[in-house]
């Protein structure tokens, strides 16, 4: 690295194989950055810059993106949001799951799984913009943007979820909706599967998402069922797109519960279908585990379940189910109510659906990771590396180029993120250097908080922002994250 404060350039980066995020071939030529945008890309060996960084041996891909998260508070609590920019990520899609920060007026301890997030006092956002303003002072290391939750929407406006929202309430909440995407979010997410949502029928859903097509905003949804009714909650979520006429996401997809164990390929061919008619796409965490609050729905002897935290019983954490349930004397299901409120991991989805899903080509790769949770399922620190190095290198699923296409140019285009996903003159520089030979998670289940190898250097609208072995940037002057907002303008955080 040379340092040449007359130069050309603010940043030169040579002799990376580039993968532009298109899932095209990658090409062997030198990337030059002027604040915060690339502006050349060719062969610049005679070019001056500030900072030349040589990069032979490593691979240079847009800042990833992850459009899978609940890091809505994570965010402003731990700016320096080390979990993701350590995994090469730039930018995150915040809301998903029906949860969101905001627009959200707590009145009482959040709801599941709004609990997720964080705690009572944390939830200040009784608007889109408090949060961008807070989001703003606070300036997290990396980019986020924003959905808004139903099941946040639900909270506010009804006095008991067990049941549908009445036309006066599913106005409230579309005056909200309505409100956040004037503010910048970019669509409605739903957490169907979840008590608190499941008593919303169809038709609650649709009068919400006929606000959304007016601002080109997104329907992303966790489904209603995973389990032996997907096809049946897929259509659910198709119906709506085609009413509202916006695109569909579907969260996680993945088979799950032992008797719908090999059923991706239906599945698929289901979604595959249905894109002949409309637009859908699909997120996944590569992992055959799922994570969540304890579900008693979910209770089962089929797989093992993993208790990471207990409200009620906070001792018993950290160990199996079957084992709580054995120290207690008493049956899975007495165990699962006992330990309430409580998180769990369930090792329940086969690997083989894991991998088609992620081939997939309209499969976005997202983390899912809950990074309240004291013993967190692995995706919060190792999602991305792990479908590089584990999925693609060692176990040659899909090339590295697609794999890239999946976390950075696909996520994107799906989620209108402008200017951003690929490596293209005039577009921000959210960029990641990394080592295709080394590059690996190494956050497992038992030890779920290891920092991934491979990831050399990370920057976020042009300011380097991670390096491995160092790490990020301490100080809120030093982070350059910027809340994305919808329809254009960009929030400088
Ligand atoms: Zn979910």
């Amino acid at each position: 690295m040379s340092v040449d404060k007359q130069a050309q350039y603010d940043l030169l980066i040579i002799n990376a194989e580039v993968f532009d995020g298109s899932g095209s071939k990658s090409f062997y030529q030198d990337v030059a950055i002027n604040d915060d945008k690339i502006i050349a890309i060719g062969s610049l060996n005679n070019a001056t810059a500030k900072t030349i960084f040589d990069a032979s041996g490593l691979v240079l891909a847009p800042g990833f993106i992850d459009v899978h998260t609940h890091d809505d508070l994570e965010l402003i609590r731990n700016p320096q949001m080390m979990a993701k920019i350590s995994q090469g990520i730039t930018t995150v899609i915040i809301g998903n799951c029906g949860i969101s920060a905001s627009p959200y007026t707590l009145l009482d301890v959040p709801p599941d799984p709004i609990n997720l997030l964080g705690t009572q006092e944390e939830f200040n956002f009784a608007s889109l913009n408090d949060y961008i303003n807070t989001f703003s002072e606070v300036k997290p290391s990396v980019n986020v943007a924003a959905l808004v939750g139903h099941t946040a929407l639900r909270a506010q406006v009804m006095d008991n979820l067990d049941r549908a929202a009445n036309p006066v309430e599913i106005s409230l909440m579309k005056t909200k909706l309505r409100i956040a995407l004037q503010q910048g979010a970019k669509g409605l997410s739903s957490g169907l599967a979840y008590h608190n949502a499941s008593c919303a029928p169809a038709a609650e859903l649709e009068e919400l998402a006929a606000e959304l097509n007016a601002f080109n905003a997104i329907y992303t949804t966790h489904l209603r069922t995973e389990f032996d009714g997907i096809i049946d909650a897929l259509d659910e979520a198709f119906t709506l797109g085609r009413h509202a006429n916006v695109p569909v996401v579907i969260s996680h997809l993945k088979c799950a519960g032992k008797q719908n164990w090999g059923r991706s390929r239906d599945v698929i061919s289901h979604i595959e279908n249905a894109q002949q008619h409309q637009h859908i796409a699909c997120d996944c965490y590569p992992y055959n585990a799922s994570s969540s609050t304890l579900d008693l729905k979910q209770v089962t002897a089929d797989f093992k379940i993993f208790i990471t935290w207990s409200m009620s019983h906070s001792e018993m954490a950290g160990q199996s189910l079957a084992d709580i349930a054995q120290q207690w004397d008493i049956s899975l299901m007495a165990a699962a109510e006992r330990l309430q409120p409580a998180g769990a991991v369930y090792h329940g989805i086969y690997e083989a659906d894991v991998r088609n899903i992620i081939k997939f080509p309209t499969t976005m790769i997202g983390s899912d990771g809950l990074p309240c949770d004291p013993h967190p399922h692995p995706r919060l620190w190792g999602a991305f590396p792990r479908v590089l190095g584990h999925y693609s290198r060692d176990h040659n699923l899909l090339p590295l180029g697609q794999a890239i296409h999946k976390m950075t140019g696909l996520s994107a285009t799906e989620f209108m993120l402008e200017q951003r996903g690929f490596i293209k003159e005039g577009y921000f520089a959210d960029l990641v250097l990394f080592d295709p030979k080394t590059i690996k998670d190494c956050a497992n289940f038992v030890s779920p908080f290891e920092v991934s190898t491979g990831i050399k250097q990370v920057w976020v609208n042009g300011q380097s922002s991670y390096q491995e072995g160092i790490g990020t940037n301490k100080s809120a002057e030093q982070r350059a994250g910027r809340f994305l907002s919808h329809n254009s303008t960009q929030v400088s955080g």
